[in-house]
């Protein structure tokens, strides 16, 4: 049986992107293959195992403040006890917002797991969108893809363009957007070519730019300016800050 993984596991309110508000499940596995500079899970970057972590943060109840320590890497079955225990009673659907760290980098063990859940959970994948094989193999068990363009201007790494380009059309046929993040350093050309990219694949595809915060904020008049250049290229750019930081939830 595969395992991964998890840092985390917690109810708490969407803060990002156009399913802002919604009450998500959130499964956040740790590792990641990249660093970006305005990384806000820097804790979640390295897996557990190399991180000398034996043990995840799991909430025992939706809305309590009280955690139990789980081991990890977590096997299957009890990764969907710790989601089913997070289901608000009621008629509302109940949807996994996947997480990270990259979750994609547990793609095996998301392949294994998700067929299991899908029918009870709706299924909402952040990802850094430079995996697009590991897309393809859980094309069939997501239902919306949250895909981050890796702005080189914003993470101080080099471009992942290509790798976009490549992921944008393994994710055809889903429910997803685009989402980049904007720091004061972040240039025009960034944005065009990440709307380039949309434009390229579907021009109708949701754009998200979300400002960095604190130090890293850009300037009020950058975000005006990048959303009016991105709304010459593709149809649908918003402006979304992150909701969950000024709410101060998880
Ligand atoms: S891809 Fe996400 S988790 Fe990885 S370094 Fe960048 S912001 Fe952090």
């Amino acid at each position: 049986m595969e395992h991964a993984s998890v840092h985390e596991v917690f109810s708490s309110i969407q803060g990002e992107g156009p399913w802002i508000g919604q009450r998500h499940i959130f499964v956040r596995f740790a590792g990641c293959d990249i660093r970006c500079r305005y990384c806000d899970t820097q804790i979640a970057q390295k897996e557990c195992e190399d991180a000398g972590l034996q043990f995840c943060s799991v909430q025992l109840m939706p809305g309590s403040n009280k955690r139990e320590l789980a081991p990890t890497p977590v096997l299957s079955p009890a990764l969907t006890k710790y989601c089913k225990r997070l289901i608000i009673p009621g008629p509302s659907h109940p949807v996994i917002s996947l997480t990270g760290g990259e979750p994609l980098l547990q793609a095996p063990f998301l392949v294994d797991w998700l067929p299991t859940v899908h029918g009870t959970f709706s299924i909402y994948l952040e990802t850094s969108g430079i995996h697009p094989d590991a897309m393809k193999s859980m094309q069939d068990l997501v239902d919306v893809v949250s895909v981050d363009f890796k702005l080189p201007s914003a993470t101080g790494l080099r471009p992942f363009w290509t790798e976009h380009e490549k992921f944008l059309q393994a994710t055809r046929g889903k429910t997803l957007f685009v989402k980049v993040v904007v720091t004061a350093d972040t240039v025009k050309d960034d944005i065009r070519s990440s709307a380039r990219i949309i434009a390229g694949f579907d021009p109708s595809t949701t754009l998200v730019i979300q400002p960095a915060g604190g130090s890293l904020a850009p300037e009020s008049t950058m975000l005006v300016d990048f959303q009016d250049e991105a709304l010459g290229i593709i149809e649908d750019v918003r402006v979304i800050p992150q909701a969950h930081k000024t709410l101060n939830v998880p």
